[in-house]
């Protein structure tokens, strides 16, 4: 197996911070991963392509960076099953889809990051999650070091959330993701950009589109460093939308079924008066104020104290509390984002 110490991850996080792990492993089989002690495993860091990842200092911990590949599809009459390693480009591996006239991903073209990674905060955009077309997950247990098979309930998907990233964080790595996709396709094209397509609508009409859109509304990471949104959109009760729907009649809102609310963190930020808003080298994107940009910083801690800055304004002039989607990485592991703090 590949291994490096005293490894620069500047390449390997769309912040472009230059940190430096003490050691870092490249497993690309399971005999690979078994290899890595569990002192070792239990202590590092899981990363895929870095795109959701903000290390806070200077040095990262030992860092697993597995690098499992390959792309296997079974059919019957109604479905196409998928099984993709984690290592697997996310955009790259939708592309394979409609090019092979599998379908349903569409609108989940061009997010960045790995296959790995994408159950882990139960990745969505354009009307989908990712979680609506997985079938289960395999997961490698550090402690028993073997692979374990999770069902899609057993994953525990939420909104930018699920078992990964909780109770199972830090305890293993999943190997593969399976997806299983039907023939009978359905376009979800109600989302606002998509609605505005032709008829007959394809999957191919809605990547193009979707692509189209991203390009135009988020920053690149390799000319603007960016983990895309830095905030979940925060979901509240149906009384504190209606109370703060008296005084913003403006306010974009989406409803849920069950009656919650959720609000675009994106505008509260605009809102509070921070669109554009630098400081040390990073700042809040000026067309899209939900991406912190770092534009010339080399600390990681510059960025959380400006996410914490924005909390705070938001905090101020709505009451409510932002949340990042984005994981926060110190030397020792992860942090709270309440206590990673900043300068
Ligand atoms: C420009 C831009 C736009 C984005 N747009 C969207 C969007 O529309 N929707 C959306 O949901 N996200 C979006 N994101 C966020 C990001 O693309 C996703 O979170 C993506 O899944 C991260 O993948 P990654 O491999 O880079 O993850 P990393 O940052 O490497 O890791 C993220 C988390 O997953 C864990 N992890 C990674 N691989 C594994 C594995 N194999 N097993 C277990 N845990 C693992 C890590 O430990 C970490 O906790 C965007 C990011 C950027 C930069």
């Amino acid at each position: 197996m590949k291994i490096r110490t005293n490894f620069s991850l500047q390449a390997f996080n769309s912040f472009n911070l230059p940190v430096v792990t003490a050691e870092i492993f490249f497993p690309s089989t399971i005999k690979e991963l078994a290899e890595i002690s569990i002192e070792k495993a239990s202590s590092s860091y899981i990363l895929g392509d870095g795109t959701n990842t903000l290390f806070c200092q200077d040095k990262a911990p030992i860092i697993i960076k597995p690098n499992l590949m390959g792309i296997e599809v079974i059919e019957n009459d109604d479905n196409f099953q998928v099984k993709v390693a984690c290592a697997q480009n996310w955009h790259e591996f939708v592309l394979f889809c409609i090019n092979s006239g599998i379908y349903g991903l569409e609108n989940l073209a061009l997010i960045p990051g790995s296959v790995g990674a994408a159950p882990v905060q139960n990745i969505g955009a354009y009307g989908i999650e990712v979680s609506d077309f997985i079938v289960g997950v395999t997961w490698f247990d550090f402690a028993q070091k073997k692979q374990v098979d999770f069902t899609n309930a057993e994953c525990q998907f939420g909104y930018r959330d699920s078992i990964f990233k909780q109770a199972l964080n830090g305890t293993g790595i999943i190997t593969h993701v399976h997806f299983l996709l039907p023939k009978a396709w359905q376009a979800v094209d109600n989302y606002q950009g998509l609605n505005e397509l032709v008829s007959p609508v394809t999957p191919q009409a809605i990547m193009a589109k979707v692509i189209q859109l991203r390009q135009a509304k988020l920053p690149e990471p390799k000319q603007l460093p960016n983990a895309g949104s830095f905030f979940k959109n925060p979901i509240v009760s149906k009384d504190v939308f209606n109370e703060l729907n008296q005084q913003y009649s403006n306010m974009p809102f989406y409803l849920h079924d069950n009656g919650d609310v959720k609000l675009a963190a994106g505008w509260l930020i605009e809102q509070a008066g921070l669109k554009g808003f630098r400081r040390d080298g990073v700042g809040v994107h000026e067309n899209q104020a939900l991406v912190i940009i770092n534009y010339e910083s080399k600390q990681g801690e510059n960025i959380v104290a400006l996410s914490v800055h924005i909390q705070k304004k938001v905090k101020e002039k709505f009451n409510i509390q932002l949340v990042p989607e984005v994981r926060f990485i110190g030397e020792d592991g992860e942090l709270s984002p309440t206590s990673a703090g900043g300068k």
